[in-house]
């Protein structure tokens, strides 16, 4: 029997593993979180709409449940020549091998004083246990931003959209305490058209948004550093904030760049339409660790964009073991698709090839992006059926 290692228990791995595991297959599954954590729905822990055990998937629970065998661990190593992975305390010989580990972010100086809801699952805890204390305070500055990478000319791992979610969100959580008239919410971010990537439509909007919930801009002006209570900008000017969030753009995981697999300049995998890394038979990347190519210039990184690639990585590897020609590619699924939640609401933003859209969904939106993360973390424990497509 096959021998297939999957890296990673976040949205790529963990679906990887249940689409293989109707194979009759070795397959194993190696997290160093005991839990896969739905990130699209963590922005609503600082404002109490969730709590850390709704956004969180138990492994166990969903190893028993499809399958497959799981293990608690830190991945140290990849050897690719000798299809090894070395873990911290074992070791583990593969046959084929999916790489799902996400990415690691850009480090900015002073980036001690903020806190990334794009980070460790705990960091939600801790901007929710800031803000508390601020509430108790009744009054406040807090600013939330996004960077780029540099390195990433196609910019594929900036992370705007939750940095967008969590300002609407604050803006009406404080106001339903009353507070909001207290408070500054502040947005900054280097580049001169934050969000340009969702489409011409809805990047147009978000002026609207920022009017509608007073959020105050610091757009196209370059980050110097952090500070404890402020953010530097190159032209030495401030922003005093009691609360900094900042969600700094993704780069190379550090097993990958300590391997010897084919990196971008940005160090995410080099991998061809059908997942597989470039000069690698039988290793699949997929997710957010992965470099993606060959689509539009405005494809992102986003959570079903992992499960696309999850889900080609798997039928590829299935059909080679079995001597079948067919292949999938996750090319012709690049797209956007978004909820951007604001608490009270919601916009629907899509865009792909043929066409780009924001549909504003007042209240409605909010309980459409609940009703996902329900359906999320319910069908992939087989507690209700499984939506095709979805
Ligand atoms: C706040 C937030 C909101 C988002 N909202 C949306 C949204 O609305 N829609 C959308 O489509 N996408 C959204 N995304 C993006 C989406 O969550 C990611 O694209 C997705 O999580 C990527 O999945 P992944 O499996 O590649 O990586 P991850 O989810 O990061 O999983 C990586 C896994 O690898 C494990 N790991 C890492 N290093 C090691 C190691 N050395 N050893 C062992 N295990 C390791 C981690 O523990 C984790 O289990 C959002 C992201 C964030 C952060």
């Amino acid at each position: 029997m096959k021998n297939i290692l999957i890296l990673g228990g976040g949205f790529a791995g963990v679906e990887t593993a249940i689409k293989l595991s109707k194979y009759k297959y070795n397959i194993t599954l190696v997290s160093d979180r005991s839990f896969l954590f739905i990130y699209p729905i963590s922005i609503w822990i600082p404002v109490k709409k969730k709590k850390f055990s709704d956004v969180s998937i138990d492994l166990n629970l969903l190893a028993k449940k499809h399958g497959f065998n799981l293990i608690i661990d830190r991945v140290k190593k990849i050897d690719n020549n000798n299809n090894t992975v070395i873990l911290d305390h074992k070791e583990i010989i593969y046959d084929y091998l999916v790489i799902a580990l996400g990415m690691h972010k850009l480090k900015l100086k002073g980036m001690e004083h903020t806190h990334s809801i794009c980070g460790k699952p705990e960091e939600a805890l801790k901007i929710e246990s800031i803000l508390d204390n601020l509430v108790k305070k009744g009054k406040g500055s807090i600013a939330i931003g996004f960077g780029g990478n540099p390195k990433d000319p196609t910019a594929t791992a900036v992370r705007g959209g939750p940095a967008f979610e969590l300002l609407f969100n604050f803006s009406h959580y404080l106001k339903k305490k009353g507070l909001r008239d207290k408070f500054d919410i502040n947005f900054f971010a280097p580049m001169k058209e934050p969000g340009r990537r969702m489409g011409e439509k809805p990047y147009k909007k978000m002026d609207v948004f920022f009017k509608h919930y007073n959020i105050k801009t610091y757009i196209g002006k370059k980050i110097n550093h952090f500070e404890e209570n402020a953010i530097v900008f190159e032209d030495n000017s401030r922003l005093e904030s009691d609360l900094t969030i900042y969600i700094s753009a993704g780069s190379g995981h550090q097993v990958i760049l300590d391997s010897e697999l084919p990196v971008n300049e940005a160090g995410f995998i080099k991998i061809n339409e059908l997942c597989r890394v470039q000069n690698n038979r039988n290793i699949f990347a997929i997710g957010d660790i992965a470099a993606i190519n060959g689509g539009p210039e405005w494809a992102a990184k986003q959570g079903h964009i992992a499960e696309v690639m999850a889900d080609a990585a798997a039928y590829n590897i299935h059909n080679e073991i079995q001597g079948i020609g067919k292949r999938k590619s996750y090319w012709e699924h690049l797209n956007i698709i978004c909820v951007m939640d604001s608490g009270d609401g919601a916009a629907l933003i899509k865009r792909t090839n043929k066409s780009e859209f924001i549909l504003p969904l007042p209240i409605l939106g909010h309980w459409m992006k609940k009703a996902w993360g329900f359906y999320y973390k319910n069908s992939k424990l087989k507690r209700i059926p499984r939506i095709p497509g979805m």
